[in-house]
């Protein structure tokens, strides 16, 4: 039976959720389930509860509202400073 990588919480077999989870910058070649090279950003796919799931989707969501108000905010100072 899996537990949360995040938690640690036991999961139930039905309730188990894969999420890319951020496991922080690197500069080695990383061999996990997916191999990233030089200075990326390195995610990995995580089995996680359904609350540390929701949590990180919470998060994502969070982070693309963030973008969204930034890119507002650089298209309003474009238009203000075109005038
Ligand atoms: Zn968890």
């Amino acid at each position: 039976m899996p537990n949360c990588e995040k938690c640690g919480k036991y999961i139930n077999v039905y309730e188990v959720h894969k999420r890319e989870i951020y496991s922080g910058k690197t500069n080695k070649v990383y061999w996990g389930k997916r191999v990233s090279f030089g200075n990326n950003f390195r995610y990995s796919i995580k089995t996680v509860c359904k609350d540390c799931a929701d949590s990180i989707d919470k998060g994502n969501k969070f982070g693309f509202y963030l973008f969204l108000f930034v890119i507002a905010f650089i298209v309003v100072l474009f238009i203000l400073g075109s005038k």
